[in-house]
């Protein structure tokens, strides 16, 4: 099959073995073999970041915006939530509170420098009203920087808070460890790091913190995250109709993962991203987010200073010879982005320098 190089943060290249895991007779997912396989992948995504004694993988159909919005619904009560804002992701959790009315306190930060943790502290000790939850992306896909989940967990377990951390584009990359990082329920999809098919999102949860919300009454009916649980623990289905196919695919990608192991994956993706910043700061061009904070994942890159310069032109030659690239998502500043995760190497992204040289030459931005 032809070989797409996909440099948008998510969905990521795939192997043609997870495109053809997809092709398997139909199968009513009713049936117990499909359970199975249901358990099996769920128990596979929780032993990546914890002991499946301690902690459940809740699967949903729906793309990974579902699993963030089944905690943030399901598990505050009316007590306070903190929510980190640093970029679009961390917008998007306080938009997804806004809607369900939940009781916010919103922690703006700069989208390219670290969390000030003793301003979030300061936050937490000066609140007069309790505060229960603190919601935190682990990697801002935005920018490209990386949120210090260990540390703010450290904070969160000095007040007696439950943290709740947006991993979709670390899992599978970046280690975690829920139990030591003090996470409490983490969000994350099968179809960036972990190189499966869109349409699966998943919630991995602190068990006993999850069925301490039994009584709740749930504000969505869909996206109920302790419904959801319940469901599978006590029948091995998913409530309603799972993607069937997408499962295969999640399957296999993990049986690629493990072969691969989520170091070396991480190893390979750093590679690649060494390759990315050489070749930018060659040809003129700058990113974001310091080395020191950057999860070597997806980058920010500031655009050209240069009137013949479009992101569009530049976007539709580089499509046109099999490589996807992706616009930035920054509110005042002109960035587009590179990311290198998926089933490539820095071969491919060697490739990608070779023609973003082509165009900035060009346009007459780059005459090395
Ligand atoms: C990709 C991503 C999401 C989910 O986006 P969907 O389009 O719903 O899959 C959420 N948070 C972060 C940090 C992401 O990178």
């Amino acid at each position: 099959m032809k070989k797409m190089i996909l440099l948008n943060p998510g969905p990521a290249t795939t192997t043609d073995t997870v495109k053809y895991a997809q092709v398997v007779p139909d199968i009513c997912p009713r049936e117990e073999d499909f359970g199975g396989i249901m358990l099996s992948v769920s128990t596979e995504l929780t032993m990546l970041v914890g002991d499946p004694a301690q902690y459940t993988t809740v699967l949903f159909g729906g793309s990974g915006t579902a699993a963030v919005e089944s905690i943030l619904s399901s598990v505050i009560g009316e007590d306070v939530v903190i929510i980190i804002n640093n970029g679009a992701y961390g917008k998007r959790m306080c938009e997804i509170a806004a809607v369900y009315g939940l009781h916010v306190m919103e922690f703006v930060s700069p989208s390219d420098s670290p969390v000030n943790l003793s301003e979030l502290e300061a936050m937490m000790k000066r609140s007069s009203q309790k505060i229960t939850h603190l919601a935190v992306v682990h990697h801002e896909t935005t920018t490209g920087l990386l949120n210090d989940i260990p540390s703010i967990g450290e904070l969160c377990r000095r007040h007696g808070i439950d943290m709740i951390v947006d991993a979709m584009s670390s899992y599978a990359a970046l280690p975690i460890d829920m139990g030591p990082m003090n996470i409490s329920y983490l969000a994350a999809s099968s179809n960036k790091n972990v190189q499966g098919m869109a349409g699966i999102s998943f919630v991995i949860a602190d068990t006993s913190k999850l069925e301490s919300k039994k009584e709740r009454k749930p504000r969505s009916y869909y996206l109920d995250l302790y419904a959801q649980h319940k469901h599978f623990s006590e029948t091995g289905q998913m409530r309603f109709t799972p993607p069937v196919q997408t499962f295969y695919a999640l399957k296999q990608a993990l049986v690629e993962l493990k072969e691969e192991g989520v170091q070396q994956r991480y190893a390979r993706y750093t590679q690649s991203w060494e390759a990315l910043i050489r070749g930018i700061k060659r040809l003129g061009l700058k990113h974001l987010v310091e080395e020191k904070h950057h999860s070597r994942i997806v980058t920010s890159i500031l655009e050209p200073d240069c009137d013949s310069y479009s992101f569009g032109d530049m976007h539709d030659e580089m499509y046109s010879q099999g490589f996807t690239i992706y616009p930035g998502k920054l509110n005042g500043m002109n960035t587009f982005r590179i990311a290198n995760i998926g089933d490539i190497t820095y071969r491919d992204i060697e490739a990608f320098l070779a023609l973003l040289e082509r165009y900035l030459r060009r346009i007459g931005y780059y005459r090395g």
